[in-house]
């Protein structure tokens, strides 16, 4: 089959055509990928950066977002037959752990995810166990169904810190800070304010829904502006989706007394944080996201799709086909595309 392989511990992927099919056990799902995205993950990869030296195997096959047709099944599966439309959670768990017994099978220590610690699906066909497929609902299209995976982090941000009639600083606005523009005003959030260093994507932010979008590099007087908006007092709930490392200090700054923060963007390094200031005195909430719920986020977000009210169009904004990955990983990772796709077919 056709498949992109991290081939050496440095730049780039190779495309391959003679990458053997995946076995799949009694219990594994065998799809055929149609739709393939470029996640900010795949650009660490691709670019090897020291994360990815430290974590992806050389040899695997990358990508993990995804829709596709399960073209077989193995003789234990029940639920899923071939020619069903599909997606699946990346975050594979054997499902023994306490977490996984718990409800929160997407922290749970075991942990494998596609395309990072196992072969993903850059590739014609991926394997996947039973209980991580997802049946995709006939109203909702295969590109979009693609995205699952990034608007899945926005809905279990934006769901986690429950929005419905507060206001919300969204500080970041890539591709899954965008999601969560549209998820956030779909979730009934009053007034959204979103910070960037990127005056295209603050501008679609507003066109999604953002009250206000402000450029951080023009100066901190946004932040009186936002308190000034918000009773003298912050926004009620903060979203922190750049891992930037101003963006923590700036954003707990913005979030008032009692506020509840999600952070799901990841910093490079330790941040420079004030504690005392900013969780402590302030009695705020924080809640560190990861992942998607398993499988409560796929419920909302499937509901928050059928409801009409996602605007996903301008987000998901090219497509290439697979023997083109150069050009779509140089268009995502130029920034001139958001969520860039790749068709297998
Ligand atoms: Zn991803």
């Amino acid at each position: 089959m056709r498949a992109l392989v991290k081939h050496h511990a440095g730049e780039g992927l190779r495309f391959v055509t003679d990458r053997p099919t995946p076995e799949i056990g009694p219990r594994d799902v065998l799809i055929r990928v149609r739709k393939a995205g470029i996640c900010g993950t795949d650009r660490h990869i691709w670019q090897w950066d020291e994360w990815a030296a430290g974590r992806i195997p050389v040899g695997i096959v990358t990508g993990h977002e995804f829709s596709g047709v399960v073209e077989a099944v193995g003789e234990a599966v029940t639920r899923v037959t071939k020619g069903q439309r599909v997606s699946a959670e990346g975050h594979i768990t054997a499902g023994l752990d306490y977490n996984s017994r718990t409800g929160n099978a997407h922290i749970a220590r075991d942990t494998k995810i596609l395309g990072i610690d196992r072969d993903g699906i850059f590739a014609d066909f991926v394997s996947v166990p039973e209980e991580n497929v997802w049946p995709i609902h006939d109203r909702i299209p295969d590109r979009i169904a693609a995205a699952f995976d990034p608007l899945g982090n926005a809905v279990h941000t934006v769901m986690a810190a429950d929005v419905s009639a507060k206001s919300v600083l969204i500080s970041g606005v890539g591709i899954i800070g965008l999601m969560a523009v549209t998820v956030a005003k779909a979730a009934g959030a009053s007034r959204i304010f979103c910070t960037d260093v990127n005056p295209p994507r603050l501008a679609l932010a507003k066109k999604l829904g953002a009250v206000e979008a402000f450029d951080v590099r023009e100066g901190s007087g946004w932040l009186g502006e936002i308190r000034k908006a918000c009773r003298g007092e912050g926004v009620d709930v903060l979203l922190e989706m750049s891992g930037a490392d101003a963006a923590f200090d700036q954003g707990f700054r913005a979030l008032r007394n009692g506020g509840t923060a999600a952070l799901l963007g990841l910093p490079a390094k330790h941040v420079n944080f004030d504690f005392n200031e900013h969780i402590i005195f302030k009695g705020c909430t924080v809640l560190g996201i990861n992942g998607r719920k398993m499988w409560e986020t796929w419920y909302q977000m499937e509901e928050l799709l059928l409801s009409g009210r996602l605007e996903l169009d301008e987000i998901i904004t090219h497509e290439f086909p697979l023997e083109k990955f150069e050009e779509a990983f140089a268009t995502m990772i130029s920034g001139e595309g958001i969520k860039v796709l790749m068709d297998l077919g």
